[in-house]
């Protein structure tokens, strides 16, 4: 079973953080068949929030999703450096 699931993906993706799941959802807009393989059996929340820069931001926009973020996103107020 898990065999044929490997050999039905056009790419193989090595992890399931936010790189490796944008990029698998960014190929199945392309009708590209990405299979996300992930090493950690267990998922765990880290960090605080996701800060995007405007690259990410960007890409997300690309793929339609630019409202979404909108309606969850906080933008900084302030930038000290
Ligand atoms: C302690 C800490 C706090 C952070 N806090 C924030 C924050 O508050 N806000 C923020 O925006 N960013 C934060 N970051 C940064 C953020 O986590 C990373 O920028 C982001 O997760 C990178 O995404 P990624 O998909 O490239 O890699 P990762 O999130 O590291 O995902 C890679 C995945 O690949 C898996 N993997 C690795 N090797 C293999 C393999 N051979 N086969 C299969 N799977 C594999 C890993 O298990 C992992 O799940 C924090 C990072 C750390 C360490």
């Amino acid at each position: 079973m898990a065999e044929n699931i490997i050999r039905q993906a056009d790419v193989i993706i090595a992890g399931a953080g936010i790189g490796g799941l944008t990029a698998a959802l960014a190929l199945h807009e392309h009708g590209i068949n990405a299979l996300v393989l992930e090493s950690t059996r267990e998922l765990k929340p880290l960090g605080v929030g996701i800060n995007l820069q405007l690259q990410a931001a960007d890409a997300l926009t690309e793929m339609n999703l630019r409202e979404q973020l909108e309606n969850i996103a906080i933008p900084p107020q302030n930038l000290c450096i």
